[in-house]
């Protein structure tokens, strides 16, 4: 075992949280395990004396951008820089074995399921130890947690449930997050009720399909109901919900969206594709018909409904005839809101094995063909909205722009979708909401004045 770790007092942690809100999530409940007299949280892992890394790795993209993460961190300890090296989550659970031996300067890997023993990990590396714990996937966590935010106070993610019962073919995520499992509506208000008191305004519900929520527990999609408890939360100003996945959608749902007026009228529902044999090959369990009723009967509940969705172009066997369908599905349904992938061949996916893999090239093609026709779609949705008054939420000062503001609509959830820029020369508050009417739309943004 080498010497103990000279770290200044408190020892200065530094985090780096790669992928996505389940993840940031994770991350927060981490930090709030390290706080106290022995630590200190600084901004930036390339300054610190120990740096977390939470992984992302749900394609191939993602893990080259963890893998790159942790090559830089590396570099840096060896600079000194930095004293330890920690990599945890998805990256580490899926290929644990690999990055060990692969990677002998990291001095702690963390599986997503071991968040619990962090602070014993961090005791013992900086005591000089190397760490190996990689156990059950997918850390749930608890309303008893505290949660040091790194996101603006004003807007906060809340993990309802971890893991996943799909068996899309494409996705590795259940081999690493593992199945799934709902924590208890009582557990989830509690929670919520601790982040309103700590200065959130906006709750957005996240975990791998959030329209679950419950079904282990109790055998009923518990989701509505939990919005609608979540609605009562005194303070509360936006309630935002993701992942939502479309043959766990129940019409209680759409009647607790309509009904409760904090529920943003925003359905985050990744669909993949739109043919029936895309849509089967990858066993999303719901059809092309059952879709646009799903989606009809949602936006004729919902008074202005914005739908997220996301698209797999080039999944093996997608025929250009294929293509065409989800092109024409797309300017049928024309979406407010839309994120494209080309399909990843994910080691261990059933697909991953198909027949038929369509070549890179083909996909980059459709990929661009997709997003221009989106681009269109966006702009026009867009120009429809000028002169209309708005609800907005302020997130920061425009950094460059003066008298510009950065928000979002009750569509645009943070960091994937659009911003509307707020002309304004008074002194604004970040985290408030506010009235805007448009007086200029973008391809994806918006352009307001109070
Ligand atoms: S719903 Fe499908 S794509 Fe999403 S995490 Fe589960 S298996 Fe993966």
């Amino acid at each position: 075992m080498k010497s103990s770790i000279q770290t200044s007092n408190p020892v200065r942690i530094g985090m780096m949280s790669l992928g996505c809100p389940k993840t940031l999530v994770d991350s927060e409940v981490i930090l709030g395990k390290l706080q106290g007299e022995a630590y200190t949280l600084v901004p930036s892992v390339a300054d610190c004396d120990v740096a977390l890394l939470n992984t992302c790795a749900f394609i191939e993209d993602a893990q080259q951008e963890s893998l790159d993460k942790i090559l830089e961190l590396v570099a840096l300890k060896k600079e000194k820089q930095i004293r330890a090296l920690i990599v945890m989550g998805c990256l580490v659970q899926r290929f644990p074995k690999d990055l060990q031996e692969q990677l002998r300067e990291v001095d702690a890997f963390i599986g997503s399921g071991d968040y619990a023993k962090i602070p014993e990990i961090v005791k013992k590396v900086t005591g000089g130890g190397k760490v190996f714990s990689v156990g059950r996937p997918g850390y749930l966590g608890n309303a008893g947690e505290s949660r040091v935010a790194l996101t603006p106070k004003h807007y906060r993610y809340l993990k309802i449930s971890e893991g996943c019962d799909h068996v899309c073919t494409f996705c590795s995520i259940p081999s690493f997050r593992g199945k799934h499992r709902s924590r208890t509506s009582e557990d989830v208000l509690r929670e919520a009720q601790s982040l309103v008191e700590a200065g959130a305004r906006e709750i957005i519900l996240t975990g791998q399909d959030t329209t679950y929520f419950g079904r282990d527990l109790t055998g009923r999609f518990l989701l509505p109901e939990l919005v609608r408890e979540l609605g009562e939360l005194k303070g509360l100003g936006w309630l935002r919900i993701l992942y939502a996945y479309p043959s766990c959608i129940t019409r209680e749902l759409m009647l607790a969206m309509r009904d409760v007026e904090r529920v943003c009228p925003y359905l985050d529902m990744p669909l993949q594709h739109a043919s029936d044999r895309m849509l089967g090959a990858m066993q999303r369990g719901i059809t092309k018909r059952r879709t646009l009723d799903l989606i009809r009967e949602f936006r004729a509940t919902v008074p202005e409904l914005g739908i997220r969705t996301t698209f797999i172009v080039g999944f093996p066997g997608e025929t250009e005839q294929d293509f065409e369908e989800l092109l024409d599905f797309m300017r049928e349904i024309r979406f407010e809101r839309l994120g494209l992938f080309t399909y990843s061949r994910e080691e261990g996916t059933p697909s991953a094995g198909l027949p038929d893999q369509v070549p890179e090239k083909i996909k980059q093609e459709r990929w661009h063909r997709a997003m221009e026709l989106q681009q269109e779609i966006s702009r026009a949705n867009n120009a429809q909205l000028l002169g209309r008054k708005t609800e907005m939420i302020l997130d920061e000062k425009h950094p460059d722009e003066e008298n510009t503001w950065i928000g979002r609509t009750r569509w645009d959830a943070p960091d994937v979708d659009g911003n509307i820029f707020l002309k304004s020369s008074q002194a604004l508050e970040a985290g408030a909401f506010y009235q805007a009417k448009i007086t200029d739309t973008r391809d994806y943004d918006l352009v307001g004045e109070l």
